[in-house]
């Protein structure tokens, strides 16, 4: 039965439907990345992650990394548990980053068991891990771990925190003090409760734990 189940999981990320998605920044410079049509992960093009990086020296424009460093940069000592991290960073690139005008590369969330989900993301920490800028205590996956940022880390959070006005810089204090002191379970009922990510929804596992009335509930449907 499990077996089963999970050779079907295998195939559904295994067989992607891509689709390309062109994007226009300031001053005309364009640029295209892949996302699956069925569970938006994406996949950019090595020529145009080396064309983006070329245009994000002059230029605003965050990469994922720079989001999971700047993130962790702008707030106090720690962020508790990947899943908060995760849906920071969701919340960061579906609502903060448009509302404050800031160009992003796609995180590629898709809907996963406990809402909402990128490996990219988690990419992107482990290699931040491994490269000195951020370090992790406590169990991994577990509600104790703990993420940190080094010295390296701040010296390098502080350049990005630099691309951005005063404004921006103050709403994103704001927004990660706001979040910091949130569950992971309300941040996922925030986006749950938003018709927009319906989408998201698909695979979770923890919806009805969530919503345990049956109003909400049919929202799965
Ligand atoms: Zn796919």
């Amino acid at each position: 039965m499990s077996n089963q189940r999970n050779k079907k999981e295998d195939s559904y990320y295994g067989k992607h439907i891509w689709e390309k998605a062109e994007r226009t920044l300031d001053g005309g410079f364009s640029y295209y990345y892949l996302i699956c049509k069925e569970c938006h992960v994406v996949r950019f093009p090595g020529d145009q992650l080396q064309s983006l990086q070329d245009y994000s020296k002059e230029n605003l424009f965050l990469f994922i990394q720079d989001w999971v460093l700047l993130l962790l940069y702008a707030g106090h000592e720690y962020i508790a548990g990947i899943t908060h991290y995760q849906k920071m960073l969701f919340l960061i690139f579906y609502e903060f980053a448009p509302k404050f005008n800031i160009p992003t590369e796609n995180l590629g969330f898709y809907g996963y068991k406990y809402g909402p989900y990128s490996e990219r993301i988690d990419a992107a920490i482990e290699f931040l891990i491994q490269q000195g800028y951020i370090r992790v205590e406590g169990r991994k996956s577990s509600s104790k771990e703990r993420f940190y940022i080094t010295d390296k880390g701040k010296e390098k959070g502080n350049k990005i925190f630099n691309k951005l006005s005063e404004t921006q810089q103050k709403e994103l204090m704001e927004f990660r003090m706001f979040w910091d002191q949130k569950t992971s379970k309300a941040i996922c009922k925030y986006i749950y409760s938003k018709p927009e990510y319906k989408k998201f929804l698909n695979k979770s596992l923890i919806l009805s734990e969530l919503f345990p009335s049956r109003k909400l509930y049919r929202m799965r449907g």
